[in-house]
């Protein structure tokens, strides 16, 4: 359902959060209570989220990642309910 999130940017946006957040944790369970190190601050946006300010941002069309196609930023958001990869 979230075949939107296969660009690059997506994936790179997940990959660097699960491995920050798993790092961080791991350090945590090693240190005294004393000195744990705050709780590394989560960004408040989903993924799609970021990517929908990312592309806002850039205000140009913008093609989709499964199927090419470019589309206006706002169309982007909710075009891959209806993205249907050509065989
Ligand atoms: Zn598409």
């Amino acid at each position: 359902m979230f075949a939107d999130m296969s660009g690059k940017m997506a994936t790179n946006f997940v990959t660097y959060m699960a491995v920050s957040m798993e790092e961080s944790y791991q350090e945590n369970d090693m240190l005294p209570k004393h000195s744990k190190r705050p709780e590394p601050k989560k960004p408040e946006i989903s993924p799609m989220q970021g990517k929908a300010a990312w592309i806002r941002a850039q205000n140009q069309p913008v093609p989709c990642d499964v199927c090419g196609r470019t589309f206006l930023p706002g169309r982007l958001i909710v075009h891959p309910k209806s993205c249907k990869l050509k065989p």
